[in-house]
């Protein structure tokens, strides 16, 4: 796996006591590669883990590169490594908007891909799908079937009792709106990202470091680092009413500090120009507060609003 994947693959690993292989990112890529890839498999290798929308920086791992080298892995040494698609950000998105882009079962070695049901609200937080090629590819020695509840009722699960709300509210969206409804909510939904994203960089201040014509998520990364703090800018923001993290960028990238933001549906246009508004007015004050520091150096001090 890469260094911009979830912390859910690390909880994984520790709690599996798997031995985590981890890529780190590059100072100027940070997406996982087949290269990365084939530095670290061996035939020991479970699983590798790959992202359709990176946790940091909302991008796509290479992902038909590292099906291809897995492939070539099979062919030429027999090592059968089953390729996983951490689809949590993307898995609702991209069959809408690209439904062309082959990340999916269409690529020979994925056996299984997760999705958040909830990242951009369409039913209550906390709701994930995990679905397997082949019904093979989930041992059955992992499904417990209970009786106790009347009937034959198949579990695979950590926990055991879990609210359905979520599940029914996915099955009435998905007969309520259909394919046709996904993808007018997601095609509003990528306009929303795309354009907080112009609006965001046009002034120059952000430079955008997603991919948001695949992914509604805004990543940007100050144009000038030394003289607009990003931390200062989502502290402003917070006063404001709005929770934007800032944070650096994993090993090897650690020099970059970004904002992220996930549009999610309910982030209509009227809150696109609220958010940029005051955006502006966040980043002029953290300016204006850096500079009148500058400019009081060895001087009386001056009033600060
Ligand atoms: C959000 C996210 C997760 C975690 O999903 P939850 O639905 O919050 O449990 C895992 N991987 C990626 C890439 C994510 O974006």
């Amino acid at each position: 796996m890469g260094a911009d994947t979830h912390t859910c693959w690390e909880k994984f690993t520790r709690y599996f006591d798997v031995e985590p292989r981890i890529a780190p990112m590059r100072p100027d890529d940070f997406t996982l590669s087949a290269g990365d890839v084939a530095a670290r498999v061996d035939e020991h290798t479970i699983a590798v883990g790959a992202l359709l929308g990176t946790t940091f920086t909302g991008q796509m791992d290479d992902l038909s590169g590292i099906n291809a080298l897995l492939a070539d892995l099979e062919r030429d040494r027999g090592w059968v490594v089953p390729l996983h698609i951490d689809a949590a950000s993307g898995g609702f998105v991209v069959p809408f908007v690209k439904p062309e882009l082959e990340w999916d079962f269409r690529l020979s070695q994925v056996r299984s891909i997760n999705v958040s049901n909830h990242k951009y609200g369409l039913v209550y937080p906390g709701m994930g799908t995990v679905v397997f090629r082949e019904k093979s590819d989930l041992p059955e020695e992992l499904v417990f079937h209970i009786n106790y509840l009347g009937g034959d009722m198949p579990n695979y699960s950590l926990n055991f009792s879990r609210p359905s709300n979520s599940v029914v509210l996915q099955y009435f969206n998905f007969l309520r709106l259909g394919r046709s409804g996904y993808e007018r909510i997601m095609a509003n939904v990528m306009e929303n990202a795309q354009e907080l994203e112009r609006r965001l960089t046009e002034p120059g201040h952000f430079v955008g470091l997603g991919d948001t014509s695949t992914f509604p998520i805004v990543v940007v990364r100050a144009a000038d680092p030394d003289a607009l703090d990003l931390f200062a800018v989502s502290e402003r923001l917070r006063e404001r009413g709005w929770i934007v993290p800032a944070y650096s960028l994993p090993a090897n990238a650690e020099h970059i500090t970004v904002m992220r933001m996930v549009v999610k549906e309910n982030f209509s246009r009227d809150m696109v120009d609220a958010f940029s508004s005051d955006l502006d007015s966040a980043v002029e004050k953290v300016l204006s507060a850096s500079g009148t520091a500058e400019a009081n150096r060895g001087k009386a001090r001056q009033p600060v609003c």
